[in-house]
């Protein structure tokens, strides 16, 4: 592209891997001009709907995109949903490339009888509604529960675990949502339930992450030892010391196994070797059943469960099913139902494998599902970014016609989308922590889009 017509790329998304992408593709073709879309008024994707509210410190990685949302050329529209107020064409009519960076919206289903049962949630809900997500603030849990089961060994099941093993002293002083600072200060939840249906070895957790369990102020942590005699294939896995994480996660579990319970007012059980196979009740959640697995070698030298025949029953009011995010599609946007993800090669979308779909890329879960931390993003975003500055090199992207990118403002405004502004987005950041420190907190969060709307503009 020449200087007088500057490459331009519309962003759909501004998470971790939409942010990552934009910082590469500045630092390597400066004087670019990049349109980031959200559909919610905020941005940041997980980081501000999805990292646990007592995780701030992870949350200072917004400052990095703040800097880049502030570079000139580079335009924030918020409020603005790709798929609805925009179609995939006028983007591809407006910008030379166009990125999808829109994550995993939805969740994964276990599939078993009972699990639509009131009192059964996805955890990917209760984590929008504590992060006061818009789409999640009506969802309501009933934290009268005394015996709530999470099911899965993720890191996602980890915060949801201590989220509930929080003190409403220590959520007070996080950025959680306030309706569900309200509704757990009332908990009556005694005892969370975390279960696996493979062993400690395969648990998903980080080692940070799992440690932290065992240094809640009001939950004790119980870990059956019998659950650590390890299989033979587990046992091997681990000698071979391979995976440092692991290593320290069982060391880790081996303490907490050997922890006398000290009479804190909640306790966290790790279950392994279990899966969910019915859940039941007389209208809702009552109980669980839960078989028995032994762990098998597969060919392949992993590791998975298989069941022995062997029941138990659990009793339990709340079930958080926490068994992996799930992507969903863009009308028009190629999209691999099995997998949840835009098929793409490298980043490139492509419509069948080896055909690209010109000036389409695609970064972060929604590329290569839903798995990682917030800085596997950035190796991610740069193969992708990469390859769009190749093909621009190439000749080989979009060619908008005039005006392009600025025909984008225009059309929205003819369509009566309220566009918020990064400037908007700095004012609604500014009320929002204004409202926390009145309270003794670091951010109070406006969770509906009419609220931010109203806060921006007026009644
Ligand atoms: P995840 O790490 O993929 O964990 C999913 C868990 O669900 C696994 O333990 C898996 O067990 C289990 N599972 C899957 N299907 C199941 C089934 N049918 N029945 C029973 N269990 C089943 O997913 P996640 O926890 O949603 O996290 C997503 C990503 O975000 C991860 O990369 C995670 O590290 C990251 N994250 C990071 C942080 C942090 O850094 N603090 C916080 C939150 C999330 P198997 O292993 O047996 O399949």
């Amino acid at each position: 592209m020449s200087s007088d017509t500057p490459l331009t790329v519309a962003v759909v998304g501004t998470g971790p891997s939409g942010f990552y992408a934009v910082e590469h593709l500045l630092k390597r073709s400066p004087g670019i001009q990049v349109d980031l879309f959200d559909r919610l008024p905020t941005p940041f994707g997980l980081v501000r709907g999805g990292v646990a509210p007592d995780h701030q410190k992870i949350k200072s990685v917004t400052r990095v995109y703040e800097k880049i949302a502030a570079t000139p050329g580079v335009r924030f529209f918020g409020n603005v949903q790709v798929g609805r107020d925009l179609s995939r064409a006028e983007l591809l009519g407006h910008y030379h490339a166009v990125i999808y960076a829109f994550g995993a919206q939805s969740d994964r289903a276990l599939g078993i009888p009972g699990e639509e049962l009131p009192g059964s949630h996805a955890a990917t809900e209760f984590v929008g509604w504590y992060n006061g997500h818009p789409d999640y603030r009506d969802c309501r849990f009933d934290l009268g529960a005394e015996r709530v089961a999470v099911i899965g060994m993720g890191n996602v099941a980890v915060d949801v675990v201590r989220v509930l093993a929080r003190t409403a002293e220590e959520l007070h002083g996080t950025d959680i949502a306030g309706h569900a600072l309200d509704a757990l200060r009332e908990s009556r939840v005694r005892h969370i339930y975390m279960i696996g249906r493979r062993g400690p070895v395969q648990g998903a957790f980080t080692h940070p992450e799992l440690k932290e369990l065992g240094e809640m102020t009001d939950a004790d942590i119980e870990v059956r030892p019998g659950d650590l005699a390890l299989d033979p294939a587990s046992a091997a896995a681990l000698a071979r010391g391979e995976d440092k994480g692991v290593e320290r996660n069982i060391e880790t579990l081996r303490a907490f196994a050997g922890r006398p319970p000290t009479g804190k007012r909640k306790v966290i059980h790790l279950r392994f070797q279990l899966s969910p196979l019915d859940l039941q009740g007389a209208g809702r959640v009552e109980r669980m059943v839960l078989g028995h697995n032994r762990l098998v070698a597969t060919p392949s030298g992993d590791v998975r469960a298989e069941a022995t025949g062997a029941t138990e029953v659990l009793p339990v009011d709340l079930v958080f099913r926490s068994v992996g995010y799930f992507g969903t599609g863009l009308p028009e946007v190629p999209f691999d139902q099995r997998r949840g993800i835009i098929p793409n090669e490298q980043g490139r979308v492509v419509t069948a494998p080896g055909v690209p779909a010109t000036g389409e890329y695609v970064v972060g879960w929604i590329k290569r599902g839903p798995s990682g931390v917030i800085g596997t993003n950035k190796p991610d975003a740069v193969e992708s970014a990469d390859r769009l500055l190749e093909d621009a090199a190439a000749g080989h992207l979009l060619a908008p016609a005039a005006p392009g990118r600025e025909g984008i403002g225009p059309l929205l405004a003819r369509r009566g989308i309220r566009v918020v502004t990064w400037a908007d987005w700095q004012r609604l950041d500014q009320m929002e922590q204004g409202r926390g420190k009145a309270l003794g907190r670091p951010r109070l969060k406006f969770t509906s889009i009419p609220e931010m709307l109203t806060a921006l503009d007026g009644a």
